[in-house]
């Protein structure tokens, strides 16, 4: 059966509604919430700081190294807390995707951390967690070429659409889902990955959805560093 009306709603190239905040966690030296409908996301940033053990250092440039969690509360069935193979993986795609932002020759032998924590997931975890790392490393003041916004888009009962909640994921009658990371003022894709089969037309269909919604994207995060520096400037 064809899918032709959203579960919540929603138009076919809609997001959910979007909050983003930075500097919510005071004891890191960057940070960020970024919600996208019941996915929340909290992004901190600790560094640049000495990379030990030493061995590790690169003396041309600092590394970046992302640890993607989510808590064991974020979803109705408790998650079992630590590391998994799938949190190694997101953590993984995640310093890819915000890597070709980032300028980190400035830091030699250093290593900026983010911690992205999700505490409440309706699937776009990792596009969600992307998003407020974003944030968290501008708020931190990391040199960056430009910011790095993330959306899962894909196929549901035949429709191409952009940000699946997780009952679109499940969807029975088949759903694909790709989420994509890009740097919008650079046009460039960061992250691409796919979960199901598309064909490559229905890939380049929903890559443009992925775009748009990212400009989009971009905006409410540019507002939400320039809402920081606005009220800092004002007190
Ligand atoms: N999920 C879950 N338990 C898990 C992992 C995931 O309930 O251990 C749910 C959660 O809502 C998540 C969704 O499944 O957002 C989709 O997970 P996926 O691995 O596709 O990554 P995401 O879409 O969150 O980036």
């Amino acid at each position: 059966m064809v899918y032709s009306k959203r579960i919540d709603g929603r138009k076919f190239d809609e997001l959910r509604e979007i909050e983003a905040k930075v500097g919510v966690v005071k004891s890191a030296d960057g940070s960020a919430m970024f919600r996208i409908g019941d996915t929340v996301a909290i992004a901190a940033v600790r560094g640049p700081r000495d990379l030990y053990p030493k061995f590790m250092q690169n003396p041309k440039k600092g590394i970046l190294r992302c640890n993607y969690n989510m808590v064991s509360f974020s979803v109705d069935e408790r998650i079992r807390p630590g590391p998994s193979r799938r949190s190694r993986e997101i953590s993984l795609v995640t310093e890819n995707a915000l890597l070709p932002a980032l300028n980190l020759e400035e830091f030699p032998n250093a290593v900026v951390d983010v911690f992205i924590e999700i505490i409440q997931a309706d699937a776009g975890t990792r596009c969600a967690g992307i998003c407020a790392a974003s944030l968290a490393l501008a708020d931190a003041g990391i040199p960056m070429r430009d910011m790095v916004c993330a959306v899962s888009v894909g196929k549901v009962g035949g429709k191409a659409l952009v940000d699946l909640n997780k009952k679109e994921e499940d969807y029975e009658e088949g759903s694909s889902d790709m989420p994509v990371a890009m740097l919008p003022r650079k046009n460039e894709i960061s992250l691409l990955q796919l979960d199901g089969d598309m064909k490559p037309d229905d890939i380049d269909g929903c890559l443009k959805l992925a775009i748009k919604a990212c400009k989009k994207i971009s905006e409410i995060q540019r507002n939400a560093l320039m809402g920081k520096y606005q009220m800092e400037k004002e007190n």
